[in-house]
Order: structure tokens, then sequence, then C-alpha cells
């Protein structure tokens, strides 16, 4: 199939490009671009919760907080809390929480922000992919990584990666967003907006693995070049002589 309107392949996933390091007061951060859509993540912690009464002694709390700016899409946004963004901070923690290995920091708070600065869809799996790399980025013990793409159908057929124009598609789009592990390939997120057969489903779930596959090799890719390039501590911003990012990108 061609005629997406940018003229992608049904399988194709737009440009990608990943960062590490971007918020130097974090102890962990990460960029992650998709086509227009842009999320920055910042992870501070763990450290000891406050109050008291939340901390869970045999664990950390993972909390996520995903915020879409104001001037990230076309038509100024709200600024401020919504059902949606609390939505996808709850599926969001929900993504990346079995694969922290929270109970090695009981009684404290793993805290993720995620920033979305620039929209054309598929914000909250670009933050999922960001808040993943930012976790591992600030040395948080990971069974393994995740990557986050969205699925869908326009019109008949089943394809990654839609932009927002494809949503808006006017005989009707279905939007699956995905989150996948990187060695079980578990999924730990799967929403859908609209409707799909049980075929359909399962040919977007094919082209979802193949979507996180890709990503997960930048996300490698980029942190390792960072863990070799530079000592942890100089990571951490204790020496800030060198710079901190490293980039990589598809094609
Ligand atoms: P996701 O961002 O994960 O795809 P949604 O399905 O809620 O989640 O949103 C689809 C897209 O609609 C977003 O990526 C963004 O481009 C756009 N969008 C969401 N909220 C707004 C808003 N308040 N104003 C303008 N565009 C928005």
């Amino acid at each position: 199939m061609t005629n997406r309107p940018d003229g992608r392949k049904a399988d194709e996933l737009r440009k990608m490009h990943a960062k590490v390091g971007v918020i130097k007061r974090a102890d962990g951060s990460a960029l992650f671009q998709i086509g227009d859509t842009i999320a920055i993540a910042a992870v501070y912690g763990p450290r000891e919760l406050h109050p008291r009464f939340l901390q869970n002694p045999e664990k950390a709390v993972l909390r996520c907080h995903y915020d879409m700016a104001s001037f990230s899409v076309t038509e100024r946004k709200k600024p401020g809390p919504s059902r949606r963004s609390v939505e996808i901070s709850l599926v969001t923690q929900k993504a990346l929480g079995s694969v922290v290995d929270l109970k090695l920091f009981p009684n404290t708070v793993i805290d993720v922000f995620i920033q979305i600065i620039q929209a054309n869809a598929g914000t909250r799996c670009a933050g999922i992919t960001a808040a993943a790399m930012a976790l591992a980025h600030a040395g948080v013990s990971m069974k393994e990584m995740v990557a986050a793409i969205s699925v869908g159908k326009i019109g008949d057929k089943v394809v990654l990666d839609l932009t927002k124009e494809e949503e808006d598609f006017e005989s009707g789009a279905s939007d699956i967003p995905v989150a996948i592990t990187s060695y079980d390939k578990s999924v730990t997120l799967l929403q859908l907006d609209g409707e799909v057969t049980r075929k359909e489903l399962s040919e977007a779930l094919k082209l979802a693995l193949k979507g996180c596959n890709e990503i997960f090799k930048i996300q490698e890719k980029v942190l390792k070049e960072v863990y070799t390039q530079q000592p942890f501590l100089e990571k951490s911003g204790v020496s800030q002589k060198q710079p901190l990012a490293a980039s990589g990108g598809k094609k």
C-alpha cells in the first residue's frame, strides 16, 4: 500500500531521533521524537517518599506525570491537568511499572515527568518510550526496556504509526497504542479507540512488534553510547566538563 498522506508504507515508522541527558538536574532524562511528535522525560529518584504514609515498605512507588504543552498543538491547548492527561499518566505508570525493579527501593518514590512539546499523534507512546530511556539513564534497575507505538486502521488497511491527519481520516480510523517489553515481548499497554476485527487486531499487534523492535535498537544505541563514552558520575552531572548527550536515529 502507498496512499498514506506522507508516502510511507503501511509498516513504516516515521523518522525517529533519540537523546539522553537532556535535563542536567534530573537523575535521568531523555528526548524521543517520532515524526513531528516530541516527548521529553525526566526522572527524579528513587528518593524518600513524603508524606511518609504514602510509602510502601516493600517497594518503591512509581509516579508518572504526563502533560502536553499548550503550544504543542496548532490550536492552543488549555494548560493544566485534564481527564486525558490523568488517564495517560496512569496507563504510562502501568506500562512501565512491571519492568522497573521497584522492590529494590522500599519506601521511596520514583517520579517520571513526561512533557509533550510537540504533538502529531502517538504522544502517549512517545512519552512511554522516552520515559523508559530516562529511567535507564537514571540508573534505575530494570528487567528490560519498554517501547511503545500506535498502530491503527485507516479505512480497511492496518498501518503502523499513525499521524494526526491519518487519525482524523474522514471515513474513520482506529487507533491502537501498544507498549511492548524488549526481552519477553510482553504487552504492557494495549488500548483501542475505534473498532477492529480479531484478525485486524492480530495484524496490528504484529506491526506494533515490528515497530517496537526498531525503537529498541535506537534506545539501546543511545544508552550504550552515553554509558560507554562517560563514567557514571559525569553522566549524573557531578562533572559537567563534557557534553552529556549522545544521539542516534533511524535513516
Ligand atoms: P495520543 O496522543 O497518545 O495519540 P489521543 O488519541 O488522546 O492520544 O490524541 C491524539 C492526538 O490528538 C494527539 O497526539 C494530539 O496530536 C492531538 N490532541 C490531543 N489533545 C489535543 C488538544 N487538546 N488539542 C489539540 N490536539 C490534541
